[in-house]
């Protein structure tokens, strides 16, 4: 079996402050790095913030599909890199509802992270009417294709985050059965662009992930660590789950 190492990573969505950054780094100095690797995603202004020369690694929670020019409020993936970035989050499910990115945007963003140097963590999932019709799979798989099908090469860069969106801060995450049951799915579509990045890639599940469902989820054979949002504000609770990735 290929061993991946685990990896949690926080999205502090637009939560956080300059405060949080020191006591979130101080609560993670205990980390067994060897173990498990832990980046954050806080907003964009406090990655300079995050002392150097820590395991912790950093990413932006979403970048611009253009390098650079007149895109006032946007933010590159070079500039996320400057900041300290070493990973973005691309297509989390509030970036595709709230703010229209489609998967032609989708594709763009991942290519520019790759290009620039950065890890894309790739969010998929389904809602609550295409799980309920049964859809999961071919939602996925429509997810997936639209970056890995054309651009195949991009995998091996990438980590994917499955995020079913009826789970993400509804306190309700999805069993660790019906978890692994959708990333064994994911792993098993990406085989058909590239089978030995398929069975590397890092996939994370996210959506009410808390440091009393981390164990068991993380435990499953496809699930390799996590995408934490509210329970990622606490430094105590985030440290745990960290600790549940082994
Ligand atoms: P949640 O968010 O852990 O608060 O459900 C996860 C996410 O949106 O990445």
């Amino acid at each position: 079996m290929t061993q991946r190492k685990p990896l949690v990573a926080a999205n502090w969505k637009m939560n956080g402050s300059k405060a949080l950054v020191d006591d979130m780094t101080h609560s993670l100095a205990v980390v067994d790095f060897t173990a498990v690797d832990v980046m954050i995603c806080p907003p964009a202004t406090l990655l300079p913030l995050f002392p150097q020369g820590t395991a912790i690694a950093l990413g932006g929670q979403n970048l611009s599909q253009y390098d650079a020019g007149a895109y006032t409020g946007e933010l590159s993936a070079s500039l996320l890199l400057q900041a300290g970035a070493r990973y973005v989050l691309v297509g989390h499910s509030e970036r595709r509802s709230l703010f229209s990115e489609d998967d032609d945007i989708l594709l763009a963003k991942v290519q520019q992270a790759v290009a620039t140097g950065l890890i894309p963590v790739f969010c998929v999932g389904e809602n609550l009417q295409q799980r309920q019709q049964e859809k999961t799979t071919e939602v996925l798989a429509k997810q997936l294709a639209a970056v890995y099908a054309s651009h195949p090469e991009l995998l091996a860069k990438s980590v994917i985050a499955y995020e079913p969106v009826w789970a993400i801060g509804t306190g309700e995450a999805a069993t660790p059965e019906q978890a692994q049951q959708a990333h064994a799915a994911i792993r098993q579509l990406l085989a058909r662009y590239d089978t030995v990045a398929a069975s590397k890639v890092r996939i994370l599940y996210g959506g009410s992930v808390n440091a009393s469902n981390a164990a068991a989820l993380f435990n499953e054979a496809d699930i390799d660590g996590g995408l934490v949002g509210g329970a990622s504000l606490k430094p105590a609770e985030f440290l745990e789950i960290c600790r549940s990735a082994k």
